[in-house]
């Protein structure tokens, strides 16, 4: 071997050893192939399958999963997360824990892939998939718009027939509800709500609390408020619902169809 290729191959190793975190978030460890996966489970009309490092749709389309991006500081992840960056916080199910700092499981919303599911509204793709359902048919009967994609409507149907069969002290949580669809972008950012896509639900305004209502302490961390009871909480999980109030950044009467997080 001449010594100009040993210091080309030495280069070449140092290169690679140098930019290998990157592939290596990108190529995926066991934990994001499986989280890749609960993405298929959760949408089955609407996608095919994992295809290398791209997400396949049924009709075609790819998106890449794009790795987790680990380092990024907080509001630069939340404002442009990857596929893979859904999966970054796991969702928690069980007892009411307040969520320790920054953990907000599913407020990283890639538009790319909810632009692609149920459409942009800033463009009039939203609106022609809506539907109407009514909202606690015997308490209240109240109509509500929601998108039909991925048998949003029906989940939202089975929720609304379960919770109108809770007792009497629950019913101040439940109606009238503050709204569903709405093209608009989260209070303080310009980031599309879920409320946009037609896939969420803002209950009992009299009784939420929400982050951005609060005052945080001298040392900046947030104190988690919350009045609903886990009994409503339960039922919109267990119909692939998840709740604001897991968040540390807290919006306890916000739900949203995320089902890929509840696998
Ligand atoms: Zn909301």
């Amino acid at each position: 071997m001449t010594s100009q290729s040993l210091l080309l191959r030495t280069a070449l190793a140092l290169f690679f050893a140098a930019v290998q975190p990157a592939f290596g978030q990108v190529a995926g460890s066991g934990e994001v192939n499986d989280s890749r996966q609960n993405l298929i489970r959760a949408y089955p009309e609407m996608l095919e399958r994992v295809d290398g490092d791209d997400l396949l749709f049924r009709d075609g389309t790819r998106l890449p999963f794009g790795g987790r991006q680990k380092d990024r500081p907080f509001e630069a992840w939340l404002a442009a997360p990857t596929l893979d960056d859904i999966f970054a916080l796991p969702y928690p199910t069980g007892d009411l824990v307040p969520p320790a700092k920054n953990q907000d499981p599913g407020r990283a919303r890639p538009a790319q892939l909810f632009d692609k599911m149920y459409g942009d509204c800033r463009k009039g793709e939203v609106e022609q998939h809506l539907t109407t359902i009514r909202w606690l048919p015997r308490k209240a009967n109240q109509p509500l718009r929601v998108t039909r994609i991925n048998g949003v409507d029906r989940k939202l149907a089975a929720i609304s027939t379960e919770l109108d069969a809770l007792p009497k002290r629950f019913d101040v949580y439940l109606h009238p509800v503050a709204g569903t669809y709405a093209c608009r972008v989260i209070a303080g950012t310009d980031r599309p709500s879920a409320h946009g896509h037609g896939i969420a639900i803002d209950i009992a305004l009299k009784h939420a609390h929400y982050w951005r209502w609060s005052k945080a302490s001298p040392d900046g961390t947030l104190e988690w408020r919350n009045a609903i009871p886990i009994e409503i909480v339960r039922i919109f999980e267990k119909h692939g619902f998840i709740w604001g109030g897991r968040w540390y950044h807290y919006d306890t009467m916000h739900f949203e169809y995320r089902p890929e997080l509840l696998p």
